[in-house]
């Protein structure tokens, strides 16, 4: 099975890969952990994205096509993967089309903007042991203390909702092209990423299932 997740940042996507990848046996591949790989294995290209993320860079899309294509023939995907932020915009996605990679769905765990900056309003999280805490849905015993360690509850700041709401139009900007890709070749379904996990897993599994 080869999927594809999407999903605004905060929406829980990599959760529901995780999720999904252990109970199909395939493998989960987030971009990121894709490229601290390359890293760490100090090849050649390894070398050449240490640099450019060094400097604070973006890898190009060639590069990352080149290292998600490895990845993706690897003996550990035989049984097929789940793709977390690959493809990131239209080139990425014709890429893989040239890869002749059939993909057999790829799934939106969609929540509106309002909700994801309502979600991160309010979230707080320990100074000192990394706890983390939401005023609303999860709040700590005493107001501003840590339950676990006593340590000190801050905000933290790209949680700020400007932040947020930037990083949600960027998101739109580089994704929804993309994700209207897959909605013309007919394989993209969209879930509410509204409730719980729980539900949005089940709400998965019917897709993929029936
Ligand atoms: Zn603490």
């Amino acid at each position: 099975m080869k999927l594809i997740m999407f999903g605004p940042p905060g929406a829980g996507k990599g959760t529901q890969a995780d999720i999904l990848g252990r109970r199909y046996g395939i493998k989960k591949i987030s971009t990121g952990d894709a490229l601290r790989d390359v890293i760490r294995s100090g090849s050649e290209l390894g070398e050449q994205v240490k640099d450019l993320m060094d400097q604070g860079k973006f890898v190009p899309d060639e590069i990352v096509t080149e290292i998600i294509r490895d990845r993706v023939s690897s003996p550990d995907c035989a049984n097929g993967f789940i793709l977390d932020g690959f493809p990131r915009n239209l080139a990425q996605a014709e890429a893989l089309v040239d890869m002749g990679i059939k993909v057999n769905k790829a799934l939106l765990i969609d929540v509106p903007d309002e909700v994801l900056v309502d979600r991160v309003q309010g979230r707080v999280m320990c100074d000192k042991c990394g706890a983390s805490y939401h005023l609303k849905n999860n709040p700590p015993a005493v107001e501003g203390v840590c339950d676990k360690c006593g340590g000190h509850l801050e905000a933290r700041s790209d949680d700020r909702p400007e932040t947020v709401q930037a990083r949600l139009k960027v998101y739109h900007e580089l994704t929804d092209p993309v994700v209207d890709f897959y909605r013309n070749r007919g394989v993209l379904s969209e879930i509410d990423g509204t409730t719980s996990i729980e539900n949005t897993t089940a709400e998965i599994l019917k897709i993929l299932e029936g």
